[in-house]
């Protein structure tokens, strides 16, 4: 019987089914913006389990309060046994959420509370079809999956809903139309193009993410998201902005639509919500929320006390320094990152909001999709995320092109270890490049 992480490699090969099978750090206990393996091996945490762990891992105030809640009760079912714990979160969500956004339905995920948002937004418009990005991703159950603009994950999987169409993403760098110095968010006005040839003009919403995660780190150019909001709005549909990656001071606001002059009718959120208790939520302005009546969604695991208790002491603690600490290091970040776009031609390009920034990997000697920036390096990426680990340090890598390193690490991460990372990348590109 092998031990140490080969023992769980194992079984995971013989019991799980066999998806991401490549992947990577077996965890036995995190703390901070530390994981530690099976083999004892430390790794600094750059990826917080795909932007979960925002307050870091194991955050004592948030481990506190699910142990009281624990102490407590477990399952009360939310819609059958009213409970504080949900009493108390979404009071706090109606104050800390954007403009006049009040009530909010409790999920377990990121793509129930995206499905979710969609129903009500049918439900109070009286329409059906969706209009989405390509590039863009929102989950894999069916109904998000509809929703995701990247045929990748959808093979072999369809059909998905066929009342939802695609436009063209906010992605400056590889944009036909403009490049990133010219770029006047035009690709907004598209939109309108889209609803009037895509759709029969029973348009309920509109859904995106107001920064890409998966897609690969795509920040919209100024202007964009107000856009496509009025457009949205325009021809009578609802704007969801899935704030599931972006939300819980990730880009160092508590959300990233307050960058922009946009508040969302609907607002998926999930991920950070609870650092790590599996939690999704949807919250809309008061009307659009009263649109649903009983009966009209349940879920049985929604809303978890344990979830939400942990969820409280979470948005304290991001309120208590963690929001202004990823503005801080994410400005220097970025401007770090730029340094290296300047230093290296196999980094095409950075970007990114607080501690949400993504380093576009390419191959200077071929050009890319459509004739736009150079070819998209998805080995390299792949070898320097691999470098990294070795290095200590579990660095995300993915994006449309899947050539994108994602910085996404839990919110207390200091200088130092970011400067550690970027000093690693640097060493992986020249052994890379030499
Ligand atoms: N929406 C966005 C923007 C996401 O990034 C994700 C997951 O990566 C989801 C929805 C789906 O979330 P979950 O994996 O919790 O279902």
């Amino acid at each position: 019987m092998p031990a140490g992480n080969a023992a769980i490699e194992e079984r995971y090969e013989q019991y799980l089914m066999p998806i991401w099978k490549s992947l990577n750090v077996p965890i036995k206990r995190a703390e901070g913006c530390t994981v530690e393996d099976f083999d004892g091996n430390e790794y600094l945490d750059v990826f917080s389990g795909i932007s979960v762990t925002n307050a870091g891992h194991r955050n004592e105030a948030v481990v506190e309060a699910a142990k009281d809640q624990l102490d407590e009760f477990i399952h009360g079912c939310t819609y059958l046994h009213p409970h504080q714990p949900a009493a108390d979160l979404a009071e706090k969500l109606a104050e800390v959420t954007p403009g006049d956004l009040q009530k909010t339905f409790f999920a377990n995920s990121g793509t129930e509370a995206v499905e979710g948002a969609v129903k009500l937004a049918r439900k109070y418009t009286g329409s059906k079809e969706v209009v989405a990005l390509e590039m863009s991703f929102h989950g894999r159950t069916l109904g998000s999956l509809s929703l995701t603009g990247n045929k990748a994950y959808k093979d072999e999987m369809a059909p998905t809903l066929n009342d939802v169409a695609h436009v063209a993403p906010p992605y400056s760098y590889r944009c036909p139309r403009c490049d990133g110095d010219s770029c006047t968010a035009d690709c907004a006005n598209q939109l309108e193009r889209i609803i009037e040839t895509h759709t029969s003009g029973d348009l309920a919403a509109v859904i995106v993410e107001p920064i890409m995660g998966e897609g690969g780190i795509i920040v919209p150019p100024e202007g964009w998201l107000e856009r496509i909001q009025e457009i949205t709005h325009e021809h009578g549909g609802l704007l969801i902005v899935d704030e599931v990656q972006t939300g819980y001071g990730r880009t160092g606001e508590m959300w990233a639509s307050d960058h922009f002059d946009v508040v969302p009718d609907i607002m998926p959120q999930a991920k950070g919500i609870a650092n790590g208790l599996p939690l999704g939520a949807f919250t809309a302005r008061e009307e659009i929320a009263n649109a649903f009546e009983s009966g009209d969604h349940l879920s049985t695991f929604g809303g978890n006390p344990v979830a939400c208790a942990a969820a409280q002491a979470t948005i304290k603690e991001l309120q208590d320094g963690l929001v202004a600490n990823a503005r801080e290091q994410g400005a220097w970040l970025g401007d770090r990152l730029a340094d290296l776009e300047a230093a290296y031609e196999v980094v095409g390009d950075t970007r990114g909001l607080g501690l949400m920034q993504g380093v576009e990997l390419v191959d200077p000697s071929e050009t890319g999709p459509m004739d736009v920036a150079p070819a998209p390096d998805a080995k390299l990426a792949k070898r320097v995320g691999n470098q990294l680990r070795e290095d200590g340090i579990v660095m995300g890598v993915g994006g449309f092109y899947s050539n994108v390193l994602r910085f996404q690490p839990p919110l207390p991460i200091s200088r130092e270890q970011l400067e550690r990372t970027v000093t690693t990348i640097e060493d992986a590109l020249d052994r890379e490049t030499r």
